[in-house]
């Protein structure tokens, strides 16, 4: 991976953004896109739409969700603990134990989420799961005030952010889930921006994808593309327990994966997978019939529909603090897309 694409991803990694406060990472995709968008535009939504090629008449949507889950602060209890709702589905099992980030006006306040120890859990407790409403944030305040100086109801909680990179080109972090698919639409507008291209081309960072698809529902109807392809992460079975007789064969490493089913258009599904074939592209072919849980469900019923694909990136441990992708996945992901549109003579019919 090159320098300044890798620092790019880094900085999404480390940037936070759970779904309705996603300005801070947009303002780094703005930042970044405006060496090589025609035009970057930002709707009344928050999405960022960056655009090669606006004036051509073939438009093609890459959606690619900026934001992450998190939690939201709702009550500071007379102890100075606070407690608070989550943004976006949540394990409780998974925050128990985990370094958190309270992001406030006056920049980032570390906290954890906890329980007591396991010598003190009675026999009926320790048989239970917990639950999210019986947890809280400890800051180390020394009161309710002093609480109250330091947050405000409603500031953003995430899990304390970072990266970790791993053998064989893995790597995991918080919020891989959507950063590294927001990564590959903005790196293939990158890629293909240096080509001779036929179509517009608009890669749009979509908000609020975590509580219901939402930015892809308004930006798809802003840009009214005839294609849209959505990158999210899809679940990894390349780890014990998981039942490949309905998810499929997916490992990391073996290249993004390529779904079937009634959410995509099968020209483009068609033409994803012989643009692997002819560039030889590592790819992995799954189905699903069932409407997606990503932007690809929103982007396919758009005012009169859209002809609708998904690039997923597999992704071990989702919505969890060691989301584990392969890099070379992504890079291939980015090369998928920049080739899709550099195929593309704007006289194609996508009509199924
Ligand atoms: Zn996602």
């Amino acid at each position: 991976m090159d320098s300044a694409p890798r620092d790019f991803l880094l900085r999404l990694l480390d940037t936070p953004s759970p779904s309705g406060y996603e300005r801070p990472i947009q303002e780094v995709v703005r930042a970044y896109v405006s060496d090589f968008a025609d035009r970057v535009t930002t709707d009344l939504h928050g999405n960022v739409i960056a655009c090669k090629n606006p004036t051509a008449k073939l438009r093609v949507m890459f959606a690619g969700h900026c934001d992450q889950i998190g939690m939201l602060i709702t009550h500071f209890n007379d102890n100075g603990f606070l407690h608070a709702q989550t943004i976006g589905g949540w394990d409780a099992q998974q925050l128990i134990g985990q370094r958190m980030t309270i992001w406030t006006a006056n920049g980032p306040l570390p906290a954890v989420i906890a329980r007591k120890p396991i010598h003190l859990l009675t026999d009926e407790e320790r048989k239970q799961v917990v639950k999210l409403e019986d947890l809280w944030l400890d800051i180390g305040a020394k009161n309710k005030d002093e609480a109250k100086e330091l947050v405000r109801i409603g500031d953003p909680v995430t899990l304390k952010l970072g990266y970790q990179e791993m053998k064989n080109g893995l790597a995991n972090s918080p919020a891989m889930d959507n950063k590294c698919g927001l990564w590959v639409v903005i790196e293939a507008l990158r890629r293909a921006a240096q080509r001779d291209l036929k179509c517009g081309v608009y890669a749009v960072s979509t908000v609020a994808e975590e509580i219901g698809l939402r930015g892809a529902q308004t930006s798809a109807f802003g840009v009214d593309p005839q294609v849209g392809i959505a990158v999210d992460v899809t679940h990894a079975t390349d780890c014990p327990t998981i039942d490949k007789r309905q998810q499929g064969d997916v490992a990391l490493g073996l290249g993004p994966v390529i779904p079937r089913g009634p959410n995509m258009n099968p020209v483009v599904v068609e033409r994803l997978l012989a643009i692997c074939k002819q560039k030889e592209i590592p790819h992995q072919l799954t189905a699903s019939g069932k409407a997606q849980s990503n932007d690809s469900n929103a982007i396919q019923i758009s005012r009169a529909g859209v002809a609708t694909g998904l690039v997923a990136i597999p992704n071990r441990y989702m919505h969890s603090a060691v989301e584990m992708i392969s890099l070379e996945d992504i890079d291939h992901a980015a090369d998928l897309l920049a080739e899709f549109v550099v195929s593309l003579s704007g006289d194609e019919d996508f009509t199924p």
